[in-house]
């Protein structure tokens, strides 16, 4: 099969499982593991905040951040298609009590215009607007890089009114390869940020939340009450150390061959998809006369290619260290041969 449905599939190298096996450990919920110690420590500087918190996934690192900077009754800005807001089992309402409101972005993308236009006074009628959320790179937005200028111009506007401001920088890691700008750049503007080391970086379990000390130990005591104290974790951090230490430049070996998948699909009739579009890893394609799940069985079934129905007619193909050049030009000739 070749696995084009998401870069979590991806399975630790030979290396990585090494560095996971010769891991020193400690119990981290008492704060002794050196591994989650040093991991978190180097979170921390690479993006230039003052702590960082090991996670057990990126859902967990993004629902505390909201829990973090909110109170039940409070508003969350998102954009419409926000991985917080949409694939997240409804976990805002369920663990924060926060009300979602959604701003329409263009990809995944919006501005400080689209963001004042949906921010409410101070008024006894509203809810409390608190935190504004942006994800970056944008999931359903088909891996769109956020642009640095506008995240400024929505941190500006954040400050003017007194609203915190979240990164959901899951594939934070993919954006600063592809644009060359440094994760502690693109964190700056943010209170606090997530970033996940279990996507294209290739570490089997983790993610983790950035921002001030005093962030980080309420972000610990949320940590705790949802049960994600981890005891030994120092084994799964090594993956994540290792993973960061020497997977983030192979990131742009992901992004080549996504554009490469992204022409050959341009060429396939009934494909409709804008290689210019292709940012980094990922690649969402329009299918506008066949249903996108049906396409999906038969891609698999007929062909070995596994890739995810995101909407009627829209599926996604997402290259990574699984997937070798060889198998994505194979993955275009098989998709040819069952459209055709
Ligand atoms: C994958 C992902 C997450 C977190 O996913 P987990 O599977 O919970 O680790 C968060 N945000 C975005 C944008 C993602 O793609």
């Amino acid at each position: 099969m070749i696995d084009l449905r998401s870069d979590t599939v991806t399975q630790p190298t030979p290396e990585m499982r090494s560095a996971i096996a010769n891991a020193t450990v400690g119990d981290d919920v008492m704060g002794e593991d050196p591994t989650v110690n040093a991991l978190e420590e180097y979170v921390a500087e690479l993006l230039g905040k003052e702590a960082a918190v090991y996670m057990p996934s990126g859902t967990m690192t993004n629902q505390i951040a909201l829990r973090i900077h909110t109170e039940p009754g409070d508003e969350v800005i998102l954009e419409s298609e926000a991985h917080i807001y949409y694939y997240e089992g409804g976990a805002p309402a369920a663990l924060s009590g926060v009300m979602c409101r959604l701003v329409k972005g263009d990809r995944g993308i919006f501005t400080a215009k689209d963001l004042s236009a949906v921010t409410r006074p101070t008024d006894v009628h509203f809810p409390r607007t608190r935190l504004v959320c942006v994800e970056n790179t944008h999931n359903r937005g088909g891996g769109k890089i956020f642009p640095l200028e506008e995240i400024g111009a929505i941190a500006h506007f954040c400050q003017s009114q007194g609203l915190k401001l979240h990164m959901d920088g899951a594939r934070l890691w993919n954006a600063c390869i592809a644009t060359g700008i440094s994760p502690a750049a693109y964190a700056k503007p943010f209170d606090t940020v997530s970033v996940c080391f279990s996507k294209g970086l290739g570490a089997p379990v983790g993610s983790a939340l950035a921002g001030s000390v005093e962030q980080m130990q309420r972000a610990r005591r949320f940590r705790k009450m949802l049960g994600g104290g981890m005891r030994q974790a120092g084994m799964m951090a090594a993956g994540a150390l290792y993973a960061l230490k020497h997977h983030q430049e192979r990131l742009q070996e992901d992004h080549d061959q996504a554009k490469i998948l992204a022409q050959g699909l341009s060429e396939i009739p009934g494909i409709v998809v804008n290689p210019a579009d292709v940012q980094t890893n990922i690649v969402v394609f329009q299918t506008p006369d066949r249903a996108a799940p049906e396409l999906e069985a038969r891609l698999l079934e007929e062909a070995g290619v596994a890739v995810f129905a995101v909407g009627a007619h829209s599926l996604r193909a997402v290259t990574s260290l699984m997937v070798s050049p060889e198998q994505i030009q194979q993955a275009v000739s098989k998709i040819a041969a069952v459209l055709s």
